[in-house]
């Protein structure tokens, strides 16, 4: 049986109230479960074998599949030049971009629209960055109900606007920054019939801790030692150490990896907390940054992720914009891995760690890359070479290869 919880004051409420954060303290919401029927059951009982992808761990969800498009079964990629380049031994890319829409967030929206559908209603929206509008609108789409979208403007990569209008969403830009947004939707949720699927919706962030499931799976149950993200609102960080931990109290894996949770220069409220080992995550007014995925001053799943990088005795680091270019030309050229630029940012981060000596060269590391090269083409027109024009002659092709 699964029920809501409150994180803070340990407040329960039925999973069908359809509330966001604590009626009593207004902090926010988890899914527990009690988990009775799978206890002692081996690794192979728990699973859903005739299922690939989130719907696999369907005892560790708080709703049925109601709607799909073949999310999650994602590759993990072991890696030898980038590892190299990284300067440790094992490193392993969990490429999130080959979701159906390019970016976990599938993951979480199939959980979140099923939820949406078991309750009845007919409204879904969101704030977004781009990637959670792009998923929001595809899975509103398959399962016939209307989705809204509230975009920063101008901020948001052109491939995710392209998918929310061309898959129905009602695209509205605001004026302000992604946090702004959030907001307004969620007052927007409360005066009218939308239901909210950010990830402070407690239900999405079910979907999207089958990452972690599925690396520990990739990896024949051997627990990584550490797992690298890019964090914007926090949701995933949160999300798969939650799923991990709730493997860990039934014995089905041993130990949890240390979260490590990775922020641009320009936006790094997550970073601030956890090296000035704050209790509470102070906002970035002007978040500023080329990954505009991880654009976000105001983490909303802050005090989540602060536990889930503390209690695995992980930590968080801060890179560049040029070292977030940097780590994408590498995962494209040395891999075959494109991604967007926020998705960079936990390889950079990673290669910082191992510079500074916080990570050991002999670890095992997964880094979560998160969203899909094609989403921001726009970045890549900016970091890096024309295409060269020429005349349809031969001799200057010719010079221009050898050149
Ligand atoms: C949403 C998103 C993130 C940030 O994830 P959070 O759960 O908000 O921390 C990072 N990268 C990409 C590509 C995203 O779409
Ligand atoms: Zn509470």
């Amino acid at each position: 049986m699964a029920y809501l919880e409150c994180f803070e004051c340990d407040s329960r409420f039925d999973l069908d109230e359809i509330i966001y954060t604590c009626p009593d303290c207004g902090s926010l919401l988890e899914v527990k479960y009690d988990f009775d029927e799978i206890r002692g059951k081996t690794r192979e009982e728990v699973l859903d074998r005739s299922e690939e992808g989130v719907w696999r761990y369907k005892e560790f969800m708080p709703c049925n599949k109601e709607v799909s498009v073949a999310e999650g079964n994602t590759p993990l990629y072991e890696t030898d030049q980038l590892a190299d380049w990284v300067g440790v031994k094992s490193l392993y890319i969990k490429n999130e971009g080959s979701n159906p829409t390019g970016s976990f967030k599938d993951r979480g929206m199939t959980a979140g629209v099923s939820k949406a559908i078991e309750l009845g209603l007919k409204n879904v929206g969101c704030a977004s960055t781009g990637n959670t509008s792009a998923a929001l609108s595809i899975f509103a789409a398959k399962a016939d109900i209307n989705s809204v979208v509230l975009l920063p403007a101008g901020k948001v990569a052109m491939g995710k606007v392209a998918q929310a209008i061309m898959h129905g969403a009602k695209v509205i830009s605001i004026k302000d920054n992604f946090d702004k947004a959030l907001e307004l939707i969620q007052e927007v949720s409360e005066r009218e019939n939308v239901y909210l699927l950010n990830s402070i919706n407690p239900v999405r962030l079910e979907g999207q801790k089958t990452i972690g499931y599925e690396i520990i799976e990739q990896l024949n149950w051997n627990v990584p030692d550490s797992i690298f993200l890019p964090v914007g609102n926090a949701g995933n960080i949160s999300a798969i150490f939650k799923g991990l931990r709730e493997w860990r109290n039934l014995g089905l894996i041993d130990k949890i990896p240390k979260m490590v949770g990775i922020q641009s220069e320009g936006s790094k409220p997550f970073v601030d907390a956890i090296k000035n080992e704050k209790e509470t995550i102070e906002q970035e007014m002007n978040p500023e940054t080329l990954a505009t995925a991880i654009r976000i001053g105001k983490p909303v799943n802050g005090p989540k992720a602060l536990e889930a990088a503390r209690e695995t005795n992980g930590t968080a680091e801060s890179v560049s914009d040029e070292e977030i270019v940097e780590a994408q030309k590498k995962l494209a050229r040395l891999e075959g891995i494109g991604v967007e630029p926020a998705s960079a940012s936990s390889v950079a981060g990673l290669k910082k760690l191992v510079e500074k000596g916080k990570i050991g060269k002999e670890e095992e590391i997964v880094c979560v890359t998160t969203g899909h090269l094609l989403k921001d083409p726009e970045e890549v027109a900016d970091v890096c070479k024309k295409p060269i024009e020429v005349e349809p002659n031969l001799d200057k092709i010719i010079d221009l290869i050898n050149d």
